[in-house]
């Protein structure tokens, strides 16, 4: 898929930038790369934020107000001095925020400075307390996540699409979906998520997530792209050596890897030279092959692993909500 947004503004800076964008409903188009910012510490994202998009080009920026820092990336925004319409936000509806999603939306817009996100997304198919003994995550007397017993994702897609229809948000979507949990919302009819973002790298790749989105229209984000904090990925052998044979870097292939795809890659960073270089490297022209080798590594070397894993908790542990491989 090539450029094709649906103005010719964000033609323009996504051409500037040499990232390709995907058409996404209602949107300027969705540029295939954007930083992300989870874990990345106040006074570090703002520089990250600014240089990401002032000296590197990013037009597209991946938060969420659990990452706690909305308030700097809004500045960083502002301080970069490309205007907002130009640049691509996301922002996440937390668990402990399901039954109050408008006012988690209002929040997230007045710590970014914004009046309106690109896109919201679901941040995971769990509702947590919004009455529990924190408002980020809640737990029980006994130390487990205290699930909000009684409330449905379908309930939360209903805010979501509630939402949409104030204008504050230009597109909706989810994270963290399993095809157990896009099934549950294809049953409800009516406005679809446009976008999926999950966890993808070699050593989870999702194929069959992947596979299921791409078919009904969903774009798919992979988020930890490299494989997230001290990645070992990055220093896998048969990783290291494609790299070299097109003379990239390890992140480079991994990247270049999901685009060819057409799977937007959300590498974080607080490293301005590392964020400069994500951007340039995503163009590893790796051959049919390579691609084949990369979609069979976890398989072929016995390493299926997934690095996000919130201790959702027992009895509703981590294969009941479906993050694993569905078995339907
Ligand atoms: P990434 O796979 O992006 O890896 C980030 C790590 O890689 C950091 O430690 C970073 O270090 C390092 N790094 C970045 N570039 C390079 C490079 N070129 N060479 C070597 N190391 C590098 O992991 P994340 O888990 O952060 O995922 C990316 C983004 O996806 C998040 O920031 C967030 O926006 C989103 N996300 C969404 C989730 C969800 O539930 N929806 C869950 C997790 C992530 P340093 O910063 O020190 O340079």
């Amino acid at each position: 898929m090539l450029l094709s947004n649906h103005n010719s503004l964000s033609s323009l800076h996504v051409t500037m930038a040499g990232v390709k964008a995907l058409p996404l409903k209602g949107t300027i188009g969705i540029p295939t790369i954007g930083l992300g910012t989870w874990q990345s510490p106040p006074g570090q994202v703002r520089t990250a934020v600014e240089s990401a998009i002032r000296d590197a080009g990013y037009r597209h920026i991946d938060g969420a107000w659990m990452y706690g820092n909305e308030k700097e990336v809004g500045e960083a925004i502002r301080a970069s001095g490309v205007p907002r319409e130009e640049i691509f936000i996301t922002g996440k509806l937390p668990s402990s925020r399901h039954s109050k999603a408008a006012e988690a939306l209002n929040e997230s817009l007045a710590d970014l400075g914004t009046s309106y996100l690109d896109l919201y997304l679901i941040h995971w198919p769990v509702s947590l307390n919004p009455y529990g003994n924190d408002p980020k995550v809640p737990t029980r007397p006994d130390g487990t996540r205290d699930i909000f017993e009684g409330w449905t994702i379908e309930q939360t897609w209903k805010e979501m699409v509630d939402i949409l229809a104030t204008g504050k948000v230009k597109a909706i979507g989810v994270s963290n979906f399993s095809i157990h949990f896009l099934k549950k919302l294809e049953k409800l009819g009516g406005i679809q998520p446009q976008v999926n973002q999950i966890e993808i790298h070699p050593y989870l790749p999702q194929h069959d997530v992947v596979e299921y989105c791409q078919s009904k229209g969903i774009i798919v984000e992979a988020y930890s792209p490299l494989g997230s904090t001290a990645s070992p990925i990055l220093e896998e052998p048969e990783i290291v050596e494609i790299a070299k044979k097109h003379g990239a870097s390890s992140a480079g292939v991994l990247l270049s890897w999901l685009l060819s795809k057409d799977i937007v890659v959300l590498p974080k960073s607080v490293t301005p030279a590392r964020i400069a270089s994500n951007i340039t490297a995503a163009k590893v022209p790796l051959t049919a092959e390579e691609i084949k080798q990369i979609d069979t590594f976890s398989e072929r070397n016995n390493k299926l692993k997934r690095f996000g894993t919130p201790p959702w908790g027992v009895p509703l542990g981590f294969k009941d909500w479906g993050f694993l491989p569905d078995e339907e």
